[in-house]
């Protein structure tokens, strides 16, 4: 079976590389010349709003999944009239603008932070008002890893932060003192059955993820797989799916949902039975879902901006080096490091060797 990927980048290279030892084979569609996956793949540089490409990618391929949520809906949409295309464009539509996201978590009844809808300077001194500082003014669309966010302490800040998100329509939302952010990686196949990883922890850094720990008999773990199961089967779902929360108490808020691989998922790649990059393409291409048992205590870092001493993560026993064939940019992930020890006590102790933990 032939795949195509919209978006070329390390989420669809490491499609790539779960999905060969299975038989598949990769188109990527991608408008960087470099593009991360392409020496796994036949790439297509193009743009996704170029009709001929995407009729191209649909004529080569059986199937279309995507590694990004910004994909355009119009070339989803264009392209599921032509090959399927899984998750289905309803679940990037969702994810795709923060304030349809949380409604719809709250019309299944999964919790989420207090939030409302902005769209004025009026609006949101009206919503600073209603929620209450601190907060935090998020842009509806296109925000990522801490894009598109400003935090909100003071009313003499709102006219500023308007400005800076130069008057995009956005929600406003408090700030939960959380005491830890977790995320669940779920899968759904085409005939409806649905595994779920155990869920992880995760830390972020202005923004973006530094570390996830997988984790074992979590006390949490029942709700989320509750509230996944909720979402996947309201959007017939077919997938992996991820969706981070902050835990209070022994309440979930969801932050988000993203409608594909995660990076808090990629400790499966050794650390579960099936990573979750196995996983999602099983399910694109109809097949039966594997396992998603644990194989060990993970723990995976992110690789950011600079590489850390190469010789030196390999000197580290059960480390695993996963690079993505970027060039070092600040604010780049260039690739990430995951451990996978036998106890809980050796990843620990393997993580004081790490780098930047
Ligand atoms: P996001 O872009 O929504 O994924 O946010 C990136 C990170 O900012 C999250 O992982 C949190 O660490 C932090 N964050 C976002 N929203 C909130 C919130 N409502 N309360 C506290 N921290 C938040």
């Amino acid at each position: 079976m032939k795949i195509g990927i919209l978006g070329g980048g390390q989420l669809a290279r490491m499609l790539a590389l779960a999905g060969y030892p299975l038989g598949f084979e990769f188109v990527v569609l991608c408008p960087a010349a470099d593009a991360c996956a392409a020496p796994m793949s036949e790439h297509l540089c193009a743009g996704f709003d170029d009709s001929e490409a995407l009729q191209l990618l649909a004529s080569r391929v059986d199937r279309v999944t995507y590694e990004f949520e910004s994909v355009p809906a119009e070339t989803v949409e264009y392209l599921n009239d032509l090959v399927p295309v899984y998750p289905p464009p309803q679940a990037l539509a969702t994810s795709r603008d923060r304030l349809h996201e949380k409604k719809l978590f709250n019309k299944l009844g999964i919790d989420t932070a207090p939030f409302m809808a902005v769209e004025s300077l009026d609006d949101l001194q009206q919503a600073a008002a209603r929620i209450g500082l601190p907060a935090i003014l998020k842009t509806r669309t296109l925000g990522y890893d801490g894009k598109g966010q400003q935090r909100l302490h003071e009313h003499s800040q709102l006219s500023s932060a308007w400005e800076e998100i130069d008057a995009a329509a956005a929600i406003l939302e408090g700030l939960v003192p959380f005491e830890r952010e977790l995320s669940i990686i779920a899968a759904r196949s085409l005939s409806g059955e649905m595994v779920f990883y155990p869920l992880c922890e995760n830390r972020h850094e202005a923004g973006i993820l530094h570390f996830s720990t997988s984790l074992q008999d979590d006390p949490m773990q029942e709700l989320a797989e509750d509230y996944a199961q909720r979402l996947l089967e309201h959007l017939d779902y077919v997938g992996v799916v991820a969706i981070e929360f902050f835990q209070l108490d022994d309440q979930l808020l969801a932050n988000e949902m993203a409608p594909r691989v995660h990076n808090s998922g990629h400790w499966t790649i050794e650390g579960a039975v099936t990573s979750q990059f196995e996983n999602h393409l099983r399910a694109v291409a109809g097949l039966p879902l594997g396992s998603t048992e644990l194989t060990g205590h993970s723990g995976m870092l992110n690789l950011i901006g600079e590489l850390p001493d190469i010789d030196a993560v390999l000197a580290i026993p059960g480390a695993h080096l996963h690079l993505y064939g970027k060039a070092p940019q600040p604010g780049r992930k260039l690739g990430h490091i995951t451990l996978c020890m036998n106890s809980e006590k050796k990843l620990k102790q393997a993580l004081t060797q790490m780098p930047g933990i």
